[in-house]
């Protein structure tokens, strides 16, 4: 084997891939098709699960210093604000971040634990068999072919894993599209004094701002039809009564609603994450944040594999978690979608208007709201398993003394916490560098629960309540499951 695991694909869902299987001690190589870095940045936020889960590995201060926050966010562009300040998470905001700056931090810290990143290389075929994959590919220095373990496809909506493996990825075409436009000169008078109609406008960190026009007129022009300058200046008249003075252009791109699914995110040796597994209409937000939880949640599994340690089953658990979270994204991001076109269409403005601001009347009530901010967010993505409720759920980032619940996971390990009693000699001896055991003191989350193994992704992968007496047969068990046979003693 050349290495453990090849990720086609240097984007923000194979770069977190990659670390978290180098954190793990796997040898692993990203190929990027592109010379260098991308400079665009297609998405511009973070969402709390997000932080969240580079909280948990302790690398979100790197990238709270380059952003800034707000406390909510639009649901179908609704004026009632989604408020994730009111959910329960240390992190309960959107962090504006451009997805270049994201992606360069991803990379650094991917580098750090020592992934090979090639630019330049193109994955253009493979072929699997019961050991390992061939990857054929395109390089500065000719074609390549490189064996691995286990490939993983992070290489975007046109994905040539995804194709080359015959992995379906079933959905519908495009039925509208929207432009974006960054721009290097704007008036800024004009910026403050002016209505600004239908397009969202974002200063970037970079100087540069951001518009985005969705125009009636042009709603139907295909997604892959290149945006001139003169058109979007047109548009931009058209939807604000003024163009801005919009000058120097540095991008002009055009995206639609195409919405598929990948049938499986596995085929024997072959996985898929992120916009490789799913694409949809960026309403809200979600795609980036998606991918980078479909990496967290593949990475310690498949390392586990590689490192021999995993339970059966165990890798089998990606498709079966991470899928049905795609179904969502990919649901509600379409009734949003739908939404937003009934906008557009003159003889419904208003009807829509109507269904608008019931809409909205809605999202006032806190319930209403928590239910679409926990589905945005994704900070109600949980993984539900046969008996307790709590099984799947994310471990609140509780005080463990003067650490914290995710400084357990720091290293990609399991954590264990005995709020009771102090079993944790059983499980440090029994999971060695697997599991970091603690011990918690009484807290507020669900005061009745006595242990709790929580899974490196943070999810809560066994319970005890106080209800049932300490029973070391059946802590190993439940730890067995999850974090494979104890060591021998
Ligand atoms: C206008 C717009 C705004 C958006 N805003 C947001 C937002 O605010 N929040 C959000 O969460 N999401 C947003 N998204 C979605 C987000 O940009 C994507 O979901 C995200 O980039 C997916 O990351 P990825 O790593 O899975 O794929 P990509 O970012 O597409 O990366 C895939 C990488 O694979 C490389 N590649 C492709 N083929 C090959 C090959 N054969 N060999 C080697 N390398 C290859 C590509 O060059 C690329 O670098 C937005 C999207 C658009 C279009």
């Amino acid at each position: 084997m050349d290495t453990d695991v090849v990720i086609s694909g240097a984007g923000p869902t194979g770069l977190l891939l990659g670390a978290e299987l180098a954190l793990a001690g796997v040898r692993v190589r990203i190929l990027e098709r592109q010379k260098t870095r991308h400079e665009q940045s297609r998405a511009l936020t973070l969402h709390p699960r997000s932080i969240e889960i580079l909280e948990l590995r302790g690398i979100a201060d790197r990238f709270l210093s380059l952003g800034r926050t707000v406390p909510g966010w639009h649901f179908a562009g609704l004026s009632r604000q989604l408020d994730f300040s009111a959910l329960e998470s240390r992190h309960g905001y959107t962090l504006f971040l451009e997805q270049a700056r994201t992606e360069r931090l991803l990379e650094e810290r991917a580098r750090e634990l020592g992934v090979e990143i090639s630019y330049g290389h193109e994955v253009v075929a493979l072929a699997q068999d019961s050991d390992g994959v061939d990857v054929e590919g395109t390089g500065p220095d000719g074609d390549f072919r490189l064996r691995a373990a286990y490939l993983a496809g992070c290489d975007g909506g046109r994905s040539e894993v995804r194709e080359s493996a015959g992995i379906g990825f079933p959905g519908s075409d495009g039925t509208m599209s929207a432009m974006l436009g960054d721009f290097a000169v704007v008036d800024q008078d004009e910026l403050a004094a002016a209505e600004r109609g239908s397009a969202l406008i974002v200063p970037l960190t970079s100087g540069l701002t951001r518009f985005v026009l969705t125009d009636p007129k042009r709603m139907r022009v295909p997604a892959t039809e290149p945006v001139t300058f003169a058109e979007f200046r047109e548009a931009l008249t058209e939807s604000a009564g003024t163009s801005f003075g919009i000058a120097e252009p540095r991008w002009l791109s055009r995206f639609g609603n195409a919405t598929r699914l990948a049938e499986s995110y596995r085929k024997g040796r072959v996985f898929l994450a992120g916009d490789a597994a799913h694409i949809h209409f960026p309403a809200a937000g979600q795609g980036l944040n998606t991918g980078l939880q479909d990496a967290m949640n593949l990475g310690w599994k498949l390392a586990a594999e590689i490192n021999g340690w995993a339970p059966p089953g165990l890798l089998d658990t990606y498709h079966a978690e991470r899928h049905p979270v795609g179904q969502l994204v990919t649901d509600n991001t379409q009734a949003q979608t739908l939404l937003l076109e009934l906008t557009l269409v003159p003889d419904y403005q208003r009807p829509v208007h109507a269904l608008r601001e019931l809409l909205d009347s809605l999202l006032d009530i806190p319930e209403a709201n928590a239910r679409l901010a926990g589905l945005v967010s994704a900070l109600s993505t949980s993984y539900p398993a046969p008996g307790d409720p709590l099984l799947g759920t994310r471990m609140p980032d509780l005080p463990l003394g003067s650490a914290r619940v995710s400084e357990l996971v720091h290293r990609g390990t399991f954590g264990y916490v005995d709020f009771t009693g102090d079993s944790t000699a059983q499980v440090t001896e029994g999971w060695p560098n697997r599991i970091i055991a603690a011990t918690g003191s009484k807290h507020t989350w669900t005061d009745d629960v006595a242990e709790a193994l929580v899974r490196p992704d943070g999810h809560l992968a066994w319970v005890r309540r106080e209800s049932d007496p300490p029973d070391a047969a059946a802590r190993e068990a439940a730890i067995t499951a999850w974090a494979g046979a104890a060591a021998r003693r």
